[in-house]
């Protein structure tokens, strides 16, 4: 392990920034005293700070030298609609709210880089330092990007990392292509004709059409998509009917895909459509289906070669080629870092946050990020700035 000691000495102000943050959570485009804390701290180490892209995004900016080249590093900072369950001190003090994603430790990783590379700038070009808001499920980086993030800083490349529990602490995983599945919600709306349940031939029994789609949109993996490709049709919620004896009049039903292509999630939403409108009307029962109906749907988050070489050889610096996993198995959760990954080349890669025993997995109400990381996700942020804008 090879990590400035500068960088070690700002370990115990980077998990107290940490733990705040903790404390504190806000989700999505309600990250206002968070904006803040971030901001405080940017303007406090003497970068220039703008606010408001994303609603509540912070991105600062730090340039030295004259080196034209341009990069951007991105960490979320939005919490999780969850009641958490531990009881150490830095628990949240939000109902209801809790960073069980560790984008707090994300933030305090990129506060600890920013603060490290303002003092020593021991490189040439321009860092753009992204805080952005809003990563689970409600498209942040897309509504960062709309409001104009790569015109007002225009990086020529863009990276993230996410920490993740179960990979060896202090471990790097990353590879070219592919890293997480795009993500799509679906709903579809099936309408027939209520009646008595004792009288079915007298109405168009909506339940047994959706019971019989169900099991049909289950072959859309299995027989439509490419066996060599991975993907996966979850229908997540059914709500249909009040009482006993009556047919109701509609059924809803709702899921979700994911898989590693264009060409699939195409694929996949036409069959969801096909299946749907043909089975339906060989059941008189009318379908309305709308997809991403709340959110927009999640691209796939790709990694571009010389972008991952680059992450790689950062990696590598700190931790060795020992700690390196360069073949990880893509993850079929999805992470709206892919919008950022669509507008610049760029890397996304996971940091080991050690067993999953103690720290449990992300989303869950026991979870906590590990502070343990701080220092070394700090350190290869600073590793990559220093060899991606040499002096
Ligand atoms: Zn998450
Ligand atoms: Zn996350």
């Amino acid at each position: 392990m090879s990590i400035p000691s500068e960088i070690q000495q700002l370990h115990a102000e980077m998990r107290q920034w940490r733990r705040h943050l903790h404390q504190f959570p806000e989700t999505a485009f309600e990250e206002t005293a968070t904006a803040e804390f971030i901001a405080g701290k940017l303007s406090g180490f003497g970068l220039d700070v703008h606010q408001g892209l994303g609603k509540t995004g912070v991105v600062a900016t730090l340039s030295t030298g004259d080196g034209a080249g341009k990069i951007a590093l991105r960490a979320d900072m939005d919490a999780l609609f969850i009641q958490e369950r531990n009881t150490f001190d830095h628990k949240s003090r939000h109902d209801g709210k809790m960073h069980a994603c560790g984008h707090d430790g994300h933030s305090a990783m990129l506060l600890g880089a920013a603060s490290y590379l303002a003092r020593h700038r021991d490189f040439d070009g321009t860092v753009y330092f992204i805080f952005q808001p809003a990563e689970e499920g409600r498209a942040g980086a897309k509504q960062m990007i709309l409001d104009g993030l790569f015109e007002k800083f225009p990086a020529d490349c863009v990276f993230g990392l996410h920490n993740f529990p179960d990979i060896p602490l202090g471990h790097f995983a990353v590879k070219s292509g592919p890293m997480m599945a795009s993500f799509d919600c679906f709903e579809i709306i099936l309408t027939g004709q209520a009646t008595h349940a004792a009288m079915p031939h007298l109405g168009n029994d909506a339940i047994v059409a959706a019971a019989q789609l169900i099991t049909a949109l289950q072959t859309i993996v299995s027989r439509t998509v490419d066996p060599a490709e991975q993907a996966v049709v979850s229908i997540t919620q059914i709500h249909a009917g009040q009482t006993w004896n009556a047919l109701p009049e509609s059924v809803v039903l709702r899921g979700t895909f994911r898989c590693f292509s264009d060409s699939a999630q195409k694929t996949i939403a036409d069959k969801i459509s096909q299946l749907t409108h043909a089975l339906c009307q060989g059941f008189n029962v009318t379908a309305e289906i709308k997809l991403n109906p709340e959110n927009p749907g999640y691209p796939i988050t790709f990694n571009t070669e010389e972008e991952t070489r680059m992450a790689l050889n950062a990696a590598i610096a700190i931790v060795g080629e020992d700690c390196i996993n360069r073949q990880p198995t893509p993850s079929m959760g999805s992470e709206d870092f892919a919008f950022m990954l669509q507008e610049k080349p760029g890397c996304y890669l996971w940091l080991g946050n050690g067993s999953s025993e103690n720290g449990c997995l992300l989303h869950n109400p026991h979870y906590d990020f590990n502070d343990a990381i701080l220092p070394i996700g700090a350190a290869y942020w600073v590793k990559l700035v220093e060899t991606a804008l040499p002096k």
